[in-house]
């Protein structure tokens, strides 16, 4: 009797024993949520859809009907000025006036066009292109800033070919699936779709690694949450095309490293021409501790869900986003994520093999619910937002992040 009620126990023990490393490999999983000091409202807030529609004024025909467009209505102020009006999806959101649309003429003209902001001043410098694909930049002698600089005014030749005129280049949903899937041609990159945006639209990811994936320390690498941020996202695509060549750091990389992409976090914010936010009308890169918004909730839990599965330990998040200026914003030296002190490391092996550029580190503590606070509090890993400048030249967007992916490279492999 004695006997067997010990072995009752020693069961009673073995099994608890069980259920709690069980337990424990369940709770690493989890999603972990954070009590910030400044608490953000991450419900949905209704948006304002702009009227999708060519307007015929006066001969000319300006149009707001593909994606990434905003433009929210177009007149006529007088013979030589006509106004495009531009709009935010709702309010109160960041002052990052995105507009982009088309005008064409009967005739061969020169026309004036206002940039008119009834609730916000002008940001972006004008890009043009004949085909929504390439694009340059307006010459600065048909631009000029007007009202006090809250407003602009462009001067334009047009004909019956439609110009396309945009605060930066688009680079729509879809044109984030077609870059994604190309890279996917190679061996090494896995594309997939791990969910839906509010709109149905596809959330997007890319899974780069060689070899077996189980064990393998993890990168997260994620890219436009704010729609206009273009230059960011430009940044996003060297840095991704440099961890996918055929070389010897690149390919030893792979083997020793998974690298997780979401390029395209806010499809629906992209497509719909949005200022800021997603279709929930909420800036995403707040809801990094309530995963109120579908995009974000299906992202963390991927990431999560992956990781865990191969038993990944996720070791660095890059996001990439645009600012006024190329910068860093990273974690205080108090801080000590896992791979402490990369960052430093990483930030100096840019300055040096780039002669005429030096990193712009701002760090800072965890502070708001954003996704650089988010991958040090679910993972302890180092955390890093990498903003470009809106106007930075793009040849020096593509070399530079040519140039951080090497150097990241080379420190991780030797870790
Ligand atoms: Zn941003």
């Amino acid at each position: 009797m004695i006997l067997n009620k010990n072995r009752t126990s020693l069961k009673h023990i073995l099994l608890f024993a069980l259920f709690s490393l069980l337990m424990m490999s369940c709770g690493s999983t989890k999603l972990k949520t954070h009590e910030f000091p400044n608490a953000f409202d991450t419900s949905n807030h209704p948006i304002k859809y702009q009227v999708k529609k060519a307007y015929f004024v006066d001969g000319i025909t300006a149009d707001n009907e593909f994606d990434g467009a905003r433009l929210n209505n177009f007149t006529k102020e007088n013979d030589s000025i006509f106004v495009a009006t531009i709009l935010p999806e709702n309010e109160p959101i960041n002052p990052s006036a995105h507009y982009a649309f088309r005008v064409s003429s009967d005739k061969k003209r020169i026309i004036n066009i206002k940039l008119n902001y009834p609730t916000a001043t002008h940001r972006y410098w004008p890009k043009l292109s004949n085909d929504g694909k390439n694009w340059k930049p307006i010459d600065s002698t048909n631009f000029k800033l007007i009202d006090s600089a809250k407003n602009a005014m462009l001067t334009l030749a047009i004909d019956k070919n439609k110009l396309w005129i945009a605060a930066q280049e688009l680079n729509t949903s879809t044109d984030a699936k077609n870059w994604a899937k190309n890279l996917a041609n190679h061996k090494d990159v896995r594309f997939k779709t791990v969910g839906k945006s509010k709109l149905n639209r596809d959330l997007i990811a890319l899974d780069i690694y060689n070899g077996e994936v189980k064990k393998k320390e993890t990168i997260v690498i994620l890219s436009r949450q704010h729609p206009p941020e273009v230059s960011g996202y430009m940044a996003m695509q060297a840095f991704v095309e440099e961890i996918v060549k055929d070389n010897r750091l690149a390919n030893d990389f792979r083997k020793k490293y998974r690298v997780l992409v979401y390029p395209m976090l806010n499809p629906d914010g992209v497509d719909l021409g949005h200022w800021r936010h997603n279709s929930g009308g909420i800036d995403m890169n707040r809801d990094w501790a309530y995963y109120r918004q579908q995009e974000i909730k299906t992202i963390v839990n991927n990431i999560v869900d992956v990781t865990n599965n191969s038993k990944n330990n996720v070791i660095l998040g890059i996001d990439f986003h645009s600012t006024q200026t190329d910068l860093y914003y990273t974690f205080t030296d108090d801080m000590h994520p896992t791979i402490y002190p990369f960052k430093d490391y990483w930030l100096k092996a840019i300055d040096d093999a780039l002669p005429n550029y030096t990193p712009d580190d701002r760090p800072y503590a965890i502070g708001d619910p954003i996704s650089k606070g988010w991958f040090y509090l679910q993972f302890k890993a180092e955390s890093i937002t990498y903003e470009i400048g809106d106007e930075t030249p793009r040849d020096f967007i593509k070399l530079k992040a040519e140039v951080a992916a090497r150097e990241m490279m080379k420190l991780l492999i030797l870790k």
